[in-house]
């Protein structure tokens, strides 16, 4: 493992019975960093994700969290600082916002609750305004800060984000791939695995391009988004980096 990792997946792969849907897969992400994954449809992102957080059985391969074999269980993972966060249908919407944000504090200690919800509160002021709401209520984006602001309540030092921008308008997707960068600006290191590759690119140090469940394309993002490959299958006319 080199120095600077925090995560490091080597040749994994995952199955959804016959079909390889992760088909030998090595990245990295350095500590205090962020690291994209992007790739069309299907390509195998969120079963990439799913297993590196121990929520889908591997089927080879290994995953190391700082240093040591993340053996395949959800709350070990959790325990030691690796967070998943979820696509936002998996919030309680039946409860308040609060009481979701709670929930994400399952591994820490009740007196550790407020301090952890002051601090989500200083990042999401607009959690704080509608904390006794009913998640099922909030917009879109709202949903996204409240799933964001439920895995940062077990302090995590790795947060796995699946596609935050999935289903948002154009400039709620840029403020919450911003609210990304600012917790990286804060010390947690990041995997974000998104569809929208543009605003994935802008944010992310480093990129890995997945396609039919193997890396096709890695390197530092900003190289990535000025090359014509990714240029021509992700972002299009006028995708170029700034400045190219
Ligand atoms: P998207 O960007 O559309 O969410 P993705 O890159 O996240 O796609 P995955 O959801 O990981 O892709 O899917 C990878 C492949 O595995 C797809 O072909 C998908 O149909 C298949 N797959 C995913 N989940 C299952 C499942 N539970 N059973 C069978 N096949 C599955």
């Amino acid at each position: 493992m080199s120095p600077g990792a925090l995560l490091e997946v080597r040749d994994l792969h995952v199955r959804h019975g016959l079909v390889e849907a992760v088909r030998g897969v090595s990245l990295r992400v350095e500590r205090g960093r962020l690291a994209t994954v992007i790739g069309p449809n299907g390509a195998g992102k969120t079963t990439l994700l799913m297993a590196v957080a121990g929520l889908l059985p591997r089927a080879g391969g290994t995953v190391l969290f700082d240093g040591t074999p993340v053996a395949g269980q959800v709350e070990e993972a959790v325990a030691r600082g690796l967070s998943l966060v979820p696509e936002t249908r998996e919030l309680f919407s039946g409860m308040a916002v609060e009481d979701n944000l709670v929930l994400g504090a399952f591994t820490r200690k009740r007196r550790e609750r407020p301090g952890l919800l002051r601090e989500v509160f200083g990042l999401f002021p607009r959690l704080e305004e509608r904390r006794r709401q009913l998640a099922g209520t909030l917009s879109g984006g709202e949903r996204q800060m409240l799933a964001l602001g439920r895995a940062l309540m077990s302090r995590p030092r790795l947060l796995l984000l699946d596609e935050p921008s999935l289903g948002l308008s154009p400039l709620l997707a840029r403020e919450t791939l911003q609210a990304t960068s600012a917790l990286r600006q804060r010390g947690v290191s990041i995997l974000l695995v998104e569809q929208n590759a543009r605003a994935a690119l802008r944010v992310a140090d480093d990129a890995w391009v997945l396609e039919g469940g193997e890396v096709t394309l890695a390197g530092p993002a900003a190289e990535l988004a000025r090359d014509p490959r990714v240029v021509e299958s992700y972002l299009g006319l006028g995708g170029a980096a700034p400045g190219a």
